[in-house]
């Protein structure tokens, strides 16, 4: 029979996985609860897909890896591809538009799927390889043998013993619901401990077609701030339609309607893209989400795992949806899983979750530095330097108004192309504090040029 595995969930982990474990596995079943559509489609179990998904560059240069022709494919359909192109990109981060060249120094290319388009794209290509099945319906429960201390397959939906399935290994890629941590308890393992951030985070998303040419931007981003916790983005997707998402941070309530949208979008885009917004055509209803809790499962600090089984993909981190990292941060699980594979399968799990713990760490840390600086979110635990950070990074966004270095500089690591880390090297912070230091010399000017004239027109 060969080595079997199993993957539980035909979402975009899913099918990572099953594209990796197809390298090692004589045969990858994957299940999947929900009704997969023919073609690029929302679906039921993933009611995220109907709010704006950004995907990163980096992510797109993984899925490529994992899937070759993707993008090329993508493109054809329809799919906005942005090469080297900043002046389509309106980006404001935390309050600050930065002031990018129309061209950036070191090129990248970003592309601008729907969420639903990329799934598809992904499903056809991973259930076209050989080895790889897909079978419609839900998993029930892992199978456990508490005598060997591993996982030796699943229960079906009846959860009986006359469903089950033998595998050499399980991955659970069911997503922020995962049942893993219940089921670990009641195998003896207890739960991974968690890191949370509160981020109280309120979707509300309507498509609207703009005419073509209406506007050269193709990604508009104003994220919330401090003082203004609802922000916005609008991506064109494949469809020639526009995804216009807004929401609002720290429990603050986003939109409600269309003529709420327009009046945020006036208070946060230029004009130009404002009155283009108003001008088109909405489409359909609106779509509500919340998202109160980015969550990390620190199955890494675990004493104890059960051999057989893996989690995957926001069943192990889920992260704050507004920074558009999720897919991304997926396809590099994905690079991990594909890593400690090629090393052997002795001691699987305890390898991949350092290898994530290694890639989650940066980017879990500054969007929670972001979070609780920024965003007003709140958490149990608060080391003391997350807000003196998150103060400094605010000052470097400011110098990334017009200091086209440093816009390009966050673009790329926002984009998490040249490293995971939100840290500006010595060279950076050097402009950073020029450029702030001439700020502050030139408003003491002014006020010190203007405080005169005021004594003289007061003088009697
Ligand atoms: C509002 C919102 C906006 C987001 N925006 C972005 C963004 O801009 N950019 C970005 O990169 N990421 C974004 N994300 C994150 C992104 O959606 C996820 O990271 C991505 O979908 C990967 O999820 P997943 O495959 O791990 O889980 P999911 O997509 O949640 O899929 C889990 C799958 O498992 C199946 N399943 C569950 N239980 C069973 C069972 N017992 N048996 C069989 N099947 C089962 C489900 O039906 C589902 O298909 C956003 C998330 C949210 C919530």
């Amino acid at each position: 029979m060969g080595k079997q595995a199993i993957v539980i969930g035909a979402s975009l982990a899913g099918l990572c996985a099953a594209r990796v474990l197809s390298d090692t596995y004589d045969r990858v079943t994957i299940y999947e609860r929900d009704e997969l559509p023919d073609g690029p489609a929302n679906r039921t179990a993933v009611p995220q897909g109907r709010h704006v998904h950004l995907l990163m560059a980096r992510g797109a240069a993984e899925f490529e890896d994992l899937f070759p022709g993707l993008l090329d494919d993508m493109v054809a359909a329809g799919v906005p591809m942005l090469e080297n192109r900043p002046d389509c990109i309106h980006f404001g981060a935390a309050g600050h538009v930065l002031g990018t060249k129309t061209t950036l120094k070191r090129e990248f290319t970003a592309y601008v799927p729907s969420r639903p388009h990329l799934e598809w794209q992904i499903r056809k290509r991973a259930l076209a390889i050989p080895n790889v099945v897909l079978v419609k319906t839900s998993v029930a429960e892992p199978r456990y043998d508490p005598a060997r201390e591993r996982v030796t397959g699943v229960l079906l939906q009846a959860g009986d013993e006359s469903s089950a399935v033998p595998a050499d290994l399980v991955v659970d890629a069911t997503g922020r619901g995962t049942r893993l941590p219940v089921w670990l308890e009641q195998w003896g393992f207890g739960r991974p401990t968690e890191d949370t951030v509160d981020v109280g985070i309120d979707y509300a998303t309507h498509q609207v077609h703009i005419p073509e040419g209406v506007i050269k931007e193709k990604v508009v981003v104003a994220g919330a701030s401090h003082d203004h916790p609802v922000g916005l983005g609008m991506l064109l997707y494949e469809d020639g339609n526009w995804s216009v998402t807004t929401f609002g941070t720290g429990k603050v309530p986003p939109p409600q309607n269309l003529a709420e949208i327009y009046e945020l979008a006036d208070t946060l885009l230029p004009p130009h893209i404002s009155a283009a917004l108003r001008s088109g055509e909405p489409i359909g209803e609106m779509a509500f989400h919340k998202y109160p809790t980015s969550r990390w499962r620190r199955y890494d600090k675990m004493d104890r795992f059960p051999a057989g089984i893996i989690p995957f993909g926001d069943a192990v981190v889920s992260f704050n949806p507004t920074y558009g990292q999720g897919m991304t941060m997926t396809s590099i699980q994905a690079r991990n899983l594909r890593a400690v594979l090629e090393a052997g399968e002795q001691d699987l799990a305890a390898r991949l979750f350092r290898a994530t713990k290694k890639t989650t760490w940066p980017v879990w840390t500054m969007n929670a530095v972001g979070d609780l600086a920024l965003h007003n979110a709140t958490a149990e635990h608060v080391p003391w330097w997350y807000i003196r950070v998150g103060k400094l990074f605010d000052q470097f966004l400011g110098a990334a108004e017009t200091e086209a270095d440093l816009a390009e500089w966050f673009l790329r690591r926002f984009s998490l192309l040249d490293s995971l880390y939100m840290v500006p090297d010595a060279r950076t912070l050097g402009r950073t504090i020029r450029h702030n230091m001439g700020a502050l010399i030139a408003e003491k000017r002014r006020s010190l040029r203007s405080a005169p004239q005021r004594d003289r027109v007061s003088a009697p």
